[in-house]
């Protein structure tokens, strides 16, 4: 059966055909593509038509689709049994493992997923501190919990209102939303209301309203004002956790925070998230503490066999130096491409996270992004679907570098992208 008619079917039998809203393909031109097998960076669809695949789940698979060790580990333990329900060895291996690459943490509590580590990281940030207030920013994600789900107040107010249907002003009064980028919105907030805050959630980079890079001093004033204020700093590592760097962002920063969310790679293309922190934050948490947090398929053998074989593959010498390069390449490529044909882009690169912008700079800021030009990283999508590349489905998504990309994948991809910008001129 054909793309097409996939979903076609799709639609009848699931909202909006997707089982979440990004696949549907609302930001750029044309019908989802339906994806029945991949190997490395390649995936093929319904119609047999093969693409380089530059979105890889969303972060997930840094070693590409299908890495042969990850399955040989997932499949023994689905051998041994799915789920135990009760505590086995992956569990410590995953977190000695994870521990090991993050000393600035204690213990570790693996989840299911990035919203759950961070929901769960929320709520034990208030039971430890004793206080309500959380802090975020617009354009930084944080899963779809409900007291997450928010945007900036209309006019002065600081507090936020609901981004979602369904979600009660009531679960939004006690998040506020400032801009990233803003040292001087930032302080003025903690001077006034500091002394109420739980915590401050950040993405340390934040890639998922674009690749929004911050400066030193701004992070730096989230960790100075959190700590004056006795609030705790998160990063929400779960896209660049094991991704920007062995440990993650904070090691790239020098910045430690006092809890991290994690997620994506961590489950090396299977469910799992968690959340971290010193142990006399973790301690709060059931069943040694008050903070009650659990989950059914937490800490199950097969998601934890495949996190385990991720983080034994990116732990070996000059594995990020490789996707270091790779990037580089990728971006010297793209930027080449679009100096040639005379397109006006920006290409923001972190370590293997990608974005282009077709904007003269690199925002720092959600509102510096210019909306409008969403719409030329539609055409682009839809001219690269035709030359067998494929970009997630929105412009406000970056883009994945994979051990599994090699340069002769970056070299095509570059190409396919120069000729779709040359036929536009
Ligand atoms: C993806 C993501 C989440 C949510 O993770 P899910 O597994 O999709 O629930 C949370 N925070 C950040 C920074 C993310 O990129």
């Amino acid at each position: 059966m054909s793309n097409a008619s996939w979903w076609k079917r799709a639609t009848e039998v699931l909202p909006g055909g997707v089982n979440s809203p990004v696949r549907s393909f609302k930001s750029v031109p044309g019908d989802p593509l339906f994806f029945k097998s991949a190997r490395g960076c390649r995936f093929t669809d319904e119609d047999d038509r093969e693409y380089i695949d530059w979105c890889l789940s969303w972060g997930p698979l840094i070693l590409g689709h299908a890495d042969p060790d990850v399955q040989a580990a997932v499949e023994n333990a689905v051998t041994e049994g799915a789920t135990f329900g009760a505590p086995s060895r992956r569990e410590v291996l995953l977190a000695e493992a994870f521990l090991g690459r993050l000393p600035h943490f204690d213990q570790v509590r693996f989840v299911s997923s990035g919203t759950e580590a961070v929901m769960s990281a929320i709520r034990l940030a208030r039971g430890f501190t004793g206080r309500d207030l959380i802090v975020k920013f617009t354009g930084c994600y944080h899963g779809h919990a409900d007291h997450l789900l928010v945007e900036a107040g209309s006019g002065l107010a600081t507090f936020g209102t609901p981004s979602s249907g369904g979600v009660p002003a009531g679960f939004t009064g006690s998040t506020a939303v400032l801009p990233l980028d803003d040292v001087e919105a930032l302080a003025r907030f903690f001077a006034e209301d500091g002394d109420q805050v739980a915590a401050l959630i950040i993405e340390p980079f934040p890639a998922n309203a674009g690749l929004l890079v911050q400066t030193p001093e701004f992070l730096q004033a989230c960790r100075d004002l959190t700590e004056k204020h006795g609030a705790l700093l998160i990063f929400d590592e779960v896209i660049t956790g094991f991704r920007v760097d062995a440990g993650g962002a904070a090691p790239v920063l020098g910045i430690t925070p006092d809890m991290g969310t994690y997620g994506k790679i961590i489950g090396g293309g299977f469910p799992v998230g968690a959340y971290a922190a010193r142990r006399k934050i973790m301690d709060r948490i059931s069943p040694n503490g008050p903070v009650y947090q659990a989950g059914t398929l937490s800490g199950n053998p097969v998601a934890m066999a495949a996190g385990l074989t991720t983080l034994e593959k990116t732990g070996r010498p000059g594995f990020y130096d490789d996707l270091e390069r790779k990037g580089a390449r990728l971006q010297a490529g793209l930027e080449k491409a679009a100096a040639d044909a005379g397109v006006t882009a920006t290409v923001v690169r972190q370590g293997s996270l990608i974005w282009t912008v077709f904007q003269p700079e690199a925002p720092r800021s959600f509102a510096a992004v210019d909306g409008a030009k969403m719409e030329t990283y539609g055409r682009l999508h839809r001219d690269l679907i035709d030359r067998g590349v494929y970009l997630a489905p929105s412009g406000w998504e970056v883009g994945f570098v994979s051990a599994a990309h090699t340069d002769d994948d970056i070299d095509a991809t570059v190409a396919a992208v120069a000729d779709t910008f040359q036929s536009w001129s």
